[in-house]
């Protein structure tokens, strides 16, 4: 089994995220290569071979041209499998480079059971487990699913360049319009899930945050249910938070969320399912109603 890592480079830093696709390839089992369109300089820590795309003559983002030369690596390469992260790159280039191959294409892995790939549906409700039956498999890999590694050292890197000129053009990014609050800077965080089950009650998370000096910040379905604000959504496609103190007030603890905040130092959640998956991450699960319990501790780090 050989397996092409697809590595990330923005504005010319290597994005951490490749730790995640080794980890996934160690737990797959097979021999590793890693293509990225990057800058000498920021190498990822990896004692195997990369292929480094010289990014003058394909760019650091050209969906077209980074797919050409990806598949004249997995042609050298004779590879089985192809890995992204389930980034926007990810989800740019490989539909394209599975396209091309005639390959099976797997988005946002989530887990492996042996050689099957897991991936949520309805909304991350249900997981269905995939067993491609292609010679070779393309997949993109959820953010915090797979524990990062390194491994270690320098890579044996071979420049890639094309000469061709690709029918995009890549202009450059451009950052979102940051608004409102910043809780990657929170050292505090109070966060409300559907368990706070109406908008009204906001106010009751709101209160515990400023209570403990902190700010409050919301799942993803409260964001959605117009709730709280997008810039307070919390997870992979919301904000990476690390607080010292986080509390998750009535939230299951979705791999989606989970990988928005924990690097949290302690984590608190209060929910009143013992059995919710928030509590394999959390420090202390408080089994209550929230509706009861969070104003009580509130009332008492008033007093304190
Ligand atoms: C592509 C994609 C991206 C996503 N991105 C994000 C993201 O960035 N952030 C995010 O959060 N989600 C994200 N999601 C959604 C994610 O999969 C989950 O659906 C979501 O995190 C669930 O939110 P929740 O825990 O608030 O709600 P639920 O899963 O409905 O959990 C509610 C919890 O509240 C508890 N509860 C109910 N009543 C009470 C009460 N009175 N007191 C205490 N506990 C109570 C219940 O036991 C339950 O555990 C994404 C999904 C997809 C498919």
């Amino acid at each position: 089994m050989k397996i092409v890592l697809v590595a990330e480079y923005r504005d010319g830093k290597l994005l951490a995220g490749y730790g995640e696709l080794l980890g996934f390839a160690k737990a797959f089992g097979g021999e590793t290569v890693m293509v990225a369109f990057g800058n000498e300089n920021e190498l990822p820590a990896y004692d195997g071979k990369l292929y480094l795309g010289d990014t003058a003559s394909c760019g650091e983002y050209n969906p077209d041209l980074h797919k050409k030369m990806i598949l004249e690596v997995v042609d050298k390469e004779g590879a089985d499998m192809v890995v992204f992260s389930h980034s926007s790159y990810g989800w740019d280039l490989a539909p394209r480079v599975a396209c091309s191959l005639g390959a099976a294409q797997v988005s946002e892995v989530v887990e492996l059971k042996d050689k099957t790939l897991v991936v949520p549906v309805c909304n991350a409700k249900l997981r269905r487990d995939v067993k491609c039956s292609t010679a070779q498999t393309v997949v993109t890999l959820q953010a915090g699913a797979f524990t990062p590694i390194e491994s270690g050292g320098t890579p044996t890197v071979e420049t890639i360049s094309t000469d061709v000129s690709g029918r995009v053009i890549f202009e450059g990014y451009e950052e979102a319009e940051a608004g409102g609050v910043d809780l990657s800077k929170a050292e505090v965080i109070v966060s409300a899930g559907r368990g706070i089950g109406k908008p009204e009650n906001v106010a009751l998370i709101e209160s515990l945050a400023k209570a403990l000096g902190g700010e409050y910040g919301a799942s993803r379905p409260v964001v959605d249910s117009e709730w709280v604000e997008h810039n307070r959504q919390v997870g992979t496609t919301g904000q990476t938070v690390s607080p010292k103190l986080y509390v998750a007030c009535g939230i299951s603890g979705a791999i989606q969320h989970l990988a928005g905040m924990k690097k949290s130092e302690f984590v608190v959640a209060i929910n009143t399912d013992k059995d919710a998956p928030i509590g394999e991450v959390a420090d202390v699960l408080v089994v209550a109603d929230l509706l009861q319990f969070v104003p009580a501790l509130t009332e008492k780090v008033e007093a304190l």
